[in-house]
């Protein structure tokens, strides 16, 4: 089997194969992906290029291995995910620098990923083994309602290449935790992070089959047929919207569950009552963290006209002093965009708010030379109607609004398809919870630039998602509720 041996002290080469059941295998076709690093854009290995037949035969290995994983005690499902948690925290550095050679996120943003993607282990370890039941007496009190989660079945998990180890353990986690087998699909551009958790795993204890890895070029009838086959019960789905929407139709035709993660407009209000550097220090996370390419990436920044012309000049002196560089290099601050098209996109969202009359206060042109660089970038004034406000820009640019009325903050921050994150800053925690509560999104953050948690649910309102990860919520998401009618 093929493998690739990253730069530094590794366990392992990593295995560059296909995960299904026991074996790391070529595909049969001998077709590969070639994985590049996006700070130069040069090639660093090929994976394996799975064909549907390989996808249908993840879907035995996992059907193989169900019944007896399902069955397996919540104890021991427990220790096995402890297990996967201290392997993975062992390797930490090791995995921070496979995710910022392969991904190009900075180093400090790599390694807080693995504690972040390892928790999810930890978490769903102690959650195995509080799945709920109910008992009650029905109303007419002639029999007792009984109700047990039962695993949903086999799960197709699909990620995106900007979180590649937490989009995965967010979703084996639970999976494995409820008694659930499962097949996973990773980003084309990252899938040497997927396959070390997986062998990590495998090596941690996880059975043989329980958890199976297919990387392919041809994601959509790859996933097609595995969702065409009737022994798939459940789909998750972290990525964009437009994926996710095709991803839901291709569900609908077996009425498989699906949980989606999708895609992002997070606005970032400030009030002029807010501490500016608590709110700058906030900016600067939810902003630059993974240099932007986050679905909770604040995309738009709403300032209180009292306060902003010193909002803008702050933010522009911090985001104006960030290192530039190879996310592998220890004094890089922000790492490059995955690939070419995304340069492109931010780019053209740029280009498209300044022709409205945006102004550049920092940065707004992509610079010369290899690898797929934009500077970070601030640009205020920008003018309703620009396409910047519309769609993720997932890149380093702020984009900047002034606004006088709380009415007008929360008219502005739900005027979008979207519905995933947002971030309030204000003095006055009544007046920044009462907006909290109005702003149409899953997630809000108040006075701080995180909302991410293990034990925290995840998900997004209108196209943002369906459903939720983390928390006893993403356990459930792998859960059948079984109501059985007893009379005793
Ligand atoms: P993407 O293009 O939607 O791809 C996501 C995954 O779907 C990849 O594994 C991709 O495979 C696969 N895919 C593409 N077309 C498919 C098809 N027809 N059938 C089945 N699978 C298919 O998204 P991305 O560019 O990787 O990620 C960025 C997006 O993810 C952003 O919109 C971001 O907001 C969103 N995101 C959301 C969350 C959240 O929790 N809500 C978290 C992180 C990211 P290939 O790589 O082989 O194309």
């Amino acid at each position: 089997m093929t493998s690739y041996t990253p730069p530094g002290d590794g366990p392992f080469a990593i295995p560059t194969g296909l995960l299904i059941g026991e074996r790391w295998t070529a595909a049969a076709s001998g077709a590969t992906i070639a994985v590049d690093d996006p700070a130069t854009g040069a090639t660093l290995t090929e994976v394996a290029d799975a064909a549907v037949a390989e996808g249908i035969a993840a879907v035995d290995a996992a059907a193989a291995a169900a019944a007896e994983w399902a069955a397996t005690a919540p104890r021991k499902r427990a220790d096995v995910l402890l297990a996967c948690f201290h392997a993975m925290m062992a390797q930490q550095e090791w995995l921070a620098q496979l995710i910022s050679l392969e991904n190009g996120k900075a180093l400090p943003d790599a390694r807080g990923e693995v504690a972040y993607a390892a928790e999810f282990f930890r978490w769903y370890a102690e959650e195995a083994v509080r799945i709920p039941g109910e008992l009650a007496t029905s109303p007419a009190g002639g029999n007792r309602i009984m109700v047990q989660y039962q695993p949903i079945g086999i799960a197709l998990l699909i990620t995106p290449w900007n979180f590649p180890a937490a989009m995965a353990t967010r979703k084996i986690a639970p999976a494995l935790a409820a008694g659930c087998t499962c097949i996973l699909k990773p980003a084309s551009e990252t899938p040497l992070t997927a396959l070390a958790v997986a062998e990590i795993m495998r090596r941690a204890g996880v059975p043989a089959g329980v958890v199976n890895v297919v990387t392919t070029s041809q994601p959509g009838p790859v996933c097609s047929a595995i969702l065409h086959d009737p022994r798939v019960r459940k789909l998750s789905f972290t990525g964009s919207t437009q994926v996710g929407r095709v991803l839901l139709r291709e569900a609908a035709d077996q009425v498989i569950s699906a949980s989606m993660e999708l895609g992002g407009n997070a606005p970032f209000v400030v009030f002029d009552d807010a501490d500016l550097d608590a709110a700058i220090e906030g900016a600067m996370v939810a902003k630059m963290r993974n240099a932007g390419e986050a679905c909770t990436a604040a995309n738009r920044l709403y300032v209180q006209r009292g306060i902003h012309d010193a909002f803008v000049a702050r933010l522009v002196e911090r985001m104006g002093a960030l290192k530039v560089g190879a996310g592998t290099d220890p004094a890089t601050q922000c790492g490059p965009m995955i690939n070419r098209k995304a340069v492109d996109k931010i780019e053209r969202l740029v280009v498209d708010a300044v022709g409205k009359g945006a102004r550049v206060e920092l940065g707004g042109e992509t610079p010369a030379g290899d690898g797929y660089f934009y500077p970070p970038s601030v640009i205020a004034d920008v003018k309703p109607g620009s396409e910047i406000l519309r769609e993720e820009v997932f890149g380093p640019v702020a984009a900047v609004t002034a606004f006088d009325t709380a009415d007008e903050a929360v008219a502005l921050a739900n005027d979008t398809e979207y519905g995933l994150a947002a971030y309030v800053y204000s003095g006055d925690l009544k007046r920044a919870l009462a907006v909290a509560e109005r702003i149409e999104c899953g997630m809000v953050a108040v006075n701080r630039g995180l909302v991410s948690d293990a034990a925290a649910p995840f998900g997004g309102m209108k196209q943002s998602g369906l459903g939720r990860e983390g928390s006893h919520h993403g356990l459930l998401e792998y859960c059948e509720a079984k109501y059985i009618a007893v009379t005793w």
